[in-house]
């Protein structure tokens, strides 16, 4: 399998962030790309750098102005506000925004969810390399590879169309959606991140040719909060297809792996062309974030479960934070499709 990762995604490095009242250091650091890749070279992968696709891999998911925000926002955002350090946002809608702001500080509340997601120097740059990253992985795919692996940092399946939020910016797994779609009709993604994966679940709310899954620790007591609920099926003419699985604060391999199970299911009914996977790993035990109790050897156990779904597959890097198993457990899923 190959890994597609370029060194210049190390270059979003926020220092520092604000969470639970507290000002800590970035939980999403680029040390963590390190510990990844080398995982993913001692686990058999064969190291790509990402082509450069410029915006053509962003712009079939993200709006115009919400691209715009990204990559120039920083500077406009310092010459209004004489801040040196990284653009976060102070003020949000209240409600679905009834107007678009003009102030740079206004678009900021507008485009960014949360204080998870700084947006400094380098930033943009390591956006939309980790996007190209998704974009070769889905373009293997298509040329006949079985699974490629997206070493996606930062992450994005909490990116909406023109929402930045829990250290997401772009929503690479829609990326390498899009991608397959040139050539494939139906896409099923399923997101076995800790956290619910609200980016893909919004974007394709309303696509009954996407089938969106997302396994996650209860959210009404962990981010995003605000949706991964059971009752959030679609709309229209997709109508189921999208499935949430909410499990409780604790859960371990069994009980995760039979609502796994359930999950491939459904996937097989759907009977998709390709996967992608939403590949956070910080479902594990050791993870700082700690709401689920996953081993490395339950990670096996996924890897295995989605492979055997037989299908064409794109794994896209999420979560996953630094702690003495990450990089074990990012090769223990990547073995199964050896
Ligand atoms: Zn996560």
């Amino acid at each position: 399998m190959k890994v597609f990762y370029c060194e210049s995604q190390r270059e979003h490095d926020p220092a520092s962030f604000v969470v639970h009242g507290h000002e800590r250091a970035y939980t999403e650091q680029p040390a963590r790309a390190d510990v990844l890749h080398e995982a993913a070279l001692a686990a058999g992968c064969i190291a790509h750098v990402p082509d450069d696709f410029g915006l053509s891999s962003v712009e079939p998911v993200h709006t115009e102005r919400y691209l715009d925000f990204l990559r120039d926002g920083l500077d406009a955002w310092r010459r209004a506000t004489g801040a040196a350090g990284p653009m976060v946002p102070s003020f949000h809608p209240f409600g679905e925004a009834k107007v678009y702001p003009v102030s740079i500080v206004g678009r900021c509340g507008f485009h960014i969810a949360d204080s998870t997601s700084p947006l400094s120097d380098g930033s943009w740059h390591a956006i939309l390399r980790s996007a190209h990253a998704a974009h070769h992985a889905a373009l293997a795919v298509l040329a006949g590879d079985g699974a490629a692996y997206a070493l996606c940092r930062p992450p994005g399946h909490h990116a909406e169309r023109e929402r930045a939020g829990g250290f997401c910016y772009v929503n690479n797994v829609a990326v390498a959606v899009e991608q397959l779609r040139t050539r494939m009709r139906r896409i099923a993604v399923i997101d076995v991140d800790v956290h619910h994966g609200n980016g893909q679940q919004s974007i394709y709310y309303s696509d009954p040719d996407v089938l969106t899954v997302s396994l996650h620790v209860d959210p009404s007591v962990a981010y995003p909060f605000f949706s991964g609920g059971v009752h959030e099926r679609g709309t229209g003419a997709a109508f189921g297809r999208n499935r949430n699985y909410p499990l409780p604060k604790g859960t371990g391999d069994d009980a995760y792996l039979a609502a796994l199970d359930v999950a491939c299911g459904e996937i097989g009914r759907f009977a998709p062309e390709a996967l992608v996977v939403a590949l956070g790993l910080d479902a594990s035990k050791h993870d700082p974030f700690a709401y689920l109790q996953i081993t490395e050897r339950g990670f096996a156990r996924i890897g295995m479960r989605l492979a055997q779904l037989g299908l064409p597959t794109v794994l896209v890097q999420e979560g996953g934070y630094l702690a003495p198993d990450l990089g074990d457990n990012l090769g223990a899923v990547l073995r199964a499709w050896r």
